[in-house]
């Protein structure tokens, strides 16, 4: 497993829910009705990848930091 991921939501598609924040408020955070990631790159963990597949909108991008391998959300 990678020893770490980068985080990051596309500003153009978060409608600001407020899911992510809600489910994993260590890792994003809304400001200004926007999810903002708290670091963008974290060690992996289960909470990131369920925060970024709870997104209505695919707006959370988990990727591997070393190869850019997508690790969520899914198809
Ligand atoms: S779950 Fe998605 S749409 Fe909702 S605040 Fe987070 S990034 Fe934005």
């Amino acid at each position: 497993m990678s020893a770490a991921w980068r985080v990051s939501v596309d500003p153009h598609r978060c409608i600001g829910s407020g899911i992510c924040a809600g489910m994993a408020p260590e890792h994003f955070q809304l400001v200004d009705d926007l999810s903002t990631p708290l670091a963008d790159q974290v060690a992996p963990a289960d909470l990131v990848v369920e925060a970024a597949e709870s997104c209505p909108v695919e707006a959370i991008l988990v990727r591997d930091a070393t190869d850019q391998r997508l690790i969520a959300p899914g198809s």
